[in-house]
């Protein structure tokens, strides 16, 4: 059922009360009976098996399978689960958890020699199509002071590190991200992370100021570091540096030579000329920020690029954030597990360990992790392979606990505008920003000129469930697809009043709703016809319950958690129909970037109405 919520928020029990898994969730065996048990309090470590935590807390094993299989989790007695599915449970069982105290087993490693050291700061060029930065990445890459030892081809792995003397001969690493461009940006912040310290700005000084120049700069700023300035083109005799900095300084990127505050430095990547220059303002600019990190124990990283390379299996480019990683490490990385085998740069030299600002291929990995994913370190194999299945619960689970802890947060309405000119977007922005409502805070997060693209959806879904509007213009089919998967709606207009009075509407009904999704039938597929990214053509017969049209799917393989798509058709023989029912055999189409194969389940669940 779909709630809105005024000033409440809802327990964890009435949350679950609202799934209704109870009447139709077949595997539920056990029945508990609630109102005979008194509370427990009980402290536990941070993982337990199920049969200690029902040793700790008087109930039965069973009563402990059930209630984990009522929520999505199948355990054995023997099983071990960690403390954040215990949570899951514990209202349903009346247990008051406790995290054991002193048992940090994780940062026993880092205790007591625990040092923060400084570390490289991780650049981002970002900057108009055309403007050079590819160019300009490869420029960088070839200035690396130390790049002509040992190394075989370079390959683009997301990301390198170049070795750079600075002024006082001291060779200082920078790390760069290898994807021109914001997407890899915008998707980082979707997970919640900045990794970057400093964003390189490319401006051609023979075009100028152009709308990806304003939307770069907009992501930078609402990452909140600091924008060096790369003038790049200057060896063109249509360069007109002054017009450009004028047009910078209109966007509030006024250089120092024109009494502002954004470092600036002419460069022609295609020449490398200035790369020197540019490189010392990274060192400038990043020693101000005084990055640290700790550099020894446990690593933790994120994923910037993954995918699966023959005869080597899923590969992913880490990016270590602290710690030091090594080889043989057992890691997770959401629901991604293994053991490092391998470890790489971009040329192929092999490392033992990793430490803080270092990109790294590795490999030895159960399958390919997200874009973003988080890598954390684990005690061995088992507990990375546990937490690897749990995060798959927790992905499940995600949009209803990340709506109600939404309710404790003030309330904003956060919009992402695009329009077709720079004229409409001016009025529009202050057409939303005078909007009062009592309590309610618009804001606009983005805005720009052009197309929805797949990073304004991304930017978006990283701050919660935005309003995203496109006036007088259309969105990507990438961008479509995005937001389709997020549940996301991106609202077209033409006319100013109307989508000031959607937006109006929409504050006034914040909170945002809860959306509590109920399982309604189970498909088991038994044919696979098309495959693609982000779409599958396949056959299946309904097992249970229903199936409709645009609902949501969650893919079991052998009982556990793949991932989620939605259903975007129903086909009886030749007919498309809205809705089947259970015994019945159909095709569907399935947007979702998960490979369904026959014999997994799909899980139909659908959004209830209030
Ligand atoms: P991106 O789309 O921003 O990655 O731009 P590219 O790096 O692909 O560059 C676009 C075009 O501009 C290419 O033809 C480059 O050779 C050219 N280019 C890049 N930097 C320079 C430069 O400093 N001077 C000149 N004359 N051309 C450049």
């Amino acid at each position: 059922m779909l709630r809105r919520s005024n000033k409440r928020k809802f327990s964890k029990k009435e949350l679950r009360a609202q799934r209704k898994h109870d009447t139709d969730t077949p595997t539920e065996v056990v029945s508990v009976p609630a109102k005979t048990r008194s509370q427990v309090k009980i402290e536990i470590p941070r993982l337990i098996t199920v049969a200690e935590l029902a040793n700790l807390s008087s109930r039965t094993p069973a009563e402990i399978v059930g209630a984990l299989m009522r929520n999505g989790v199948l355990a054995t007695v023997n099983d071990s689960i960690d403390r954040e599915t215990v949570e899951i449970i514990a209202d349903e069982l009346d247990l008051e958890i406790h995290a054991e105290s002193q048992v940090v087993p994780s940062m026993q490693k880092i205790s007591g020699k625990a040092q923060s050291e400084t570390r490289p700061p991780v650049v981002v060029v970002m900057g108009h199509v055309d403007h050079g930065k590819t160019t300009l990445l490869d420029a960088i890459r070839k200035t690396n002071t130390v790049a002509s030892e040992a190394g075989g081809i370079t390959q683009h792995i997301g990301a390198y590190q170049v070795q750079w003397t600075d002024n006082q001969d001291q060779i200082r690493p920078i790390t760069f991200i290898d994807t021109p461009g914001h997407e890899a940006f915008s998707a980082m912040r979707a997970h919640g992370a900045t990794i970057t310290d400093v964003a390189i700005l490319v401006v051609a000084a023979d075009d100028g100021v152009k709308p990806q120049t304003k939307e770069a700069m907009s992501h930078a700023k609402a990452a909140n570091i600091p924008i060096i300035i790369a003038l790049n083109k200057i060896d063109k005799k249509e360069a007109n540096p002054d017009r450009v900095k004028g047009e910078l300084a209109e966007l509030g990127l006024a250089p120092e030579d024109w009494g502002g505050k954004t470092p600036l430095v002419r460069i022609s990547a295609k020449h490398s000329q200035g790369i020197d220059d540019l490189l010392d303002v990274v060192l400038l600019v990043a020693d101000l920020q005084d990055l640290r990190a700790q550099t020894q124990g446990q690593a933790e990283g994120i994923v910037i690029e993954a995918n699966k390379q023959q005869g080597v299996g899923p590969v992913a480019t880490v990016l270590v954030q602290s710690g030091e990683l090594k080889i043989g490490d057992a890691i997770v990385l959401g629901p991604i597990f293994g053991k490092i085998r391998v470890m790489e740069n971009e040329r192929g030299q092999r490392y033992t360990k990793a430490g803080p600002s270092t990109p790294v291929r590795i490999a030895g990995l159960s399958g390919v992790p997200a874009f973003g994913e988080h890598l954390k370190v684990c005690q061995n194999e088992k507990e990375a392979r546990q937490l690897a299945q749990k995060a798959g619960l927790k992905k499940r689970l995600k949009h209803v606990t990340h709506q109600s802890q939404e309710t404790e947060k003030e309330r904003s309405l956060a919009i992402i505008v695009k329009a077709d000119v720079d004229g409409s977007l001016k009025a529009i922005k202050t057409s939303l920003e005078a909007i009062e409502i009592p309590d309610v805070e618009v804001k606009v997060i983005l805005e720009g000129v052009g197309d929805v693209t797949e990073s304004d959806i991304n930017i978006g879904t990283s701050l919660g469930q935005p309003y995203i509007v496109a006036f007088r213009t259309g969105a990507t089919v990438a961008a479509r697809h995005l937001a389709r998967t997020n549940n996301i709606e991106i609202h077209s207009y033409d006319v100013i009043y109307r989508l000031i009075e959607d937006v109006q509407k929409s504050a006034e009904h914040l909170h945002l709703p809860i959306q509590i999704l109920t399982e309604i039938g189970r498909l088991k597929v038994l044919k696979i016809f098309r495959t693609t990214k982000t779409h599958q053509i396949l056959g299946g017969r309904i097992e249970q319950g229903r199936i409709v049209k645009s609902a949501r799917v969650t893919i079991l393989r052998e009982k556990e958690i793949l991932g989620t798509g939605i259903i975007e058709s129903v086909q009886k023989g030749q007919e498309a129909v809205a809705e089947l029912h259970a015994g019945e055999e159909c095709g569907l189409g399935i947007s979702t970037t998960e490979t369904i194969q026959i014999d997994d389940v799909l899980v139909i669940e659908l959004a209830e109405k209030a």
